[in-house]
């Protein structure tokens, strides 16, 4: 067992802290990663403040980690000191039940997230990215193309899955009408991936002044979604609409845009229900339908994907200790579109 320096949260109330946190000595098949990039992900703000319920304090959140590899187990084969790798949400899972069989271990009943899961080597629960250094199971680590800037790939790992995943699943291609629902981190990975498999993309924010950065990363449309008249213009014609949103919204005024047969996912996760009104999925035979990160090999598939087409997120690079604020701007929408920290900052910690 080694000490590395972190960031962590004492309780929902309390701001993000620096701190020191034990990391396990790489066993056989483990990885030691040194952090360079973590991106900050609205999932991260979701659960140091407790917002789902289920968070165990104290909180390391983290979960788009690239970084350098340091050491490595005696029976590692894939991975040597100094290569560039990468850590998303999933850290480990049962690796025999039927959703890993097919390589989905996101829908594994036994995972194990990179934070605030129980961790069954040191005990407690896991401690996620905002920390200078991680040990993970060479089956959970990803390669990331080296064309690629770290800072930019981070978010890669879980904003960029998140999109990545359900719109291959639901066939985006050439020809396909595609709504993207909040230009926030996710909302602007979905935009370039439904962009490069060719689809119309159009984009609904709820700010005004992103509408000529929607156009700018690859939306063919902007509507600002609180413009009646804008959204009626769209009434029936998606094919298929991605919503991104982390707050609670009328999914019900977007349903409404799909035409027969469309389906729309919500990748978003709001802490509290939200409210769908029958006749928007009746008429038309519409669907709602959910999405959760993406597998292992899907992953290592969408950085490949990435790397073949030149995307990584558009990021504002921040030291550590301006982590707090991130999170005050995450909650005002104010992201241009991801906050990746360096973590190079924690040094002076
Ligand atoms: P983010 O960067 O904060 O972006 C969320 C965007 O939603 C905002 O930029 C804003 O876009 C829009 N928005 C915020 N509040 C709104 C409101 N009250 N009404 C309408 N729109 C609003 O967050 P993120 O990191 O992309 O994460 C988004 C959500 O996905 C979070 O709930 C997160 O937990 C969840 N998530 C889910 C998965 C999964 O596997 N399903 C994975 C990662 C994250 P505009 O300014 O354009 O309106
Ligand atoms: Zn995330």
């Amino acid at each position: 067992m080694y000490d590395t320096k972190a960031y962590s949260a004492a309780s929902a109330t309390s701001p993000l802290v620096s701190t020191r946190i034990p990391r396990r000595d790489p066993t056989a098949h483990d990885v030691q990663i040194e952090i360079l990039f973590c991106g900050i992900c609205h999932t991260d703000l979701h659960s140091a403040r407790n917002e789902w319920g289920n968070a165990v304090y104290p909180i390391v959140p983290g979960h788009e980690i690239v970084g350098r590899v340091a050491r490595v187990g005696s029976a590692v084969t894939r991975y040597k000191p100094g290569d560039l790798a990468a850590v998303g949400c999933l850290v480990d899972s049962d690796r025999t039940c039927p959703s890993c069989v097919e390589g989905l271990e996101q829908f594994c009943p036994n995972q194990i997230m990179v934070f605030n899961a129980p961790d069954k080597h040191l005990g407690g629960v896991t401690y996620g990215g905002y920390s200078d250094s991680i040990v993970v199971d060479e089956r959970y680590v990803l390669r990331v193309p080296t064309n690629l800037d770290p800072a930019a790939a981070a978010p890669l790992l879980c904003a960029g899955i998140t999109t990545y995943s359900p719109l291959r699943h639901w066939g985006i291609t050439k020809g396909k009408k595609v709504g993207v629902v909040g230009l926030g981190g996710l909302g602007h990975m979905g935009v370039k991936f439904a962009h490069a498999f060719g689809a119309h993309v159009v984009v609904f924010t709820t700010s005004p002044g992103k509408t000529e950065d929607a156009l700018r990363l690859g939306a063919d449309e902007a509507v600002v979604s609180r413009d009646a008249g804008e959204m009626q213009k769209h009434a029936g014609s998606f094919d298929y609409i991605l919503d991104t949103v982390s707050a609670d919204h009328d999914v019900n005024a977007f349903l409404n845009l799909l035409r027969h047969d469309g389906n729309m996912t919500l990748v978003g996760a709001p802490a509290k229900p939200l409210s769908v009104a029958a006749f928007g999925l009746i008429i038309g035979r519409r669907s709602l339908s959910g999405s959760n990160i993406g597998g292992i090999a899907e992953t290592q598939e969408m950085l490949d994907f990435c790397g073949a087409n030149n995307i990584t997120a558009d990021v504002e690079v921040i030291p550590i200790q301006k982590v707090n604020d991130a999170y005050e701007r995450l909650l005002k929408s104010d992201v241009k579109y991801r906050f990746s920290i360096d973590m190079a900052s924690l040094g002076s910690e």
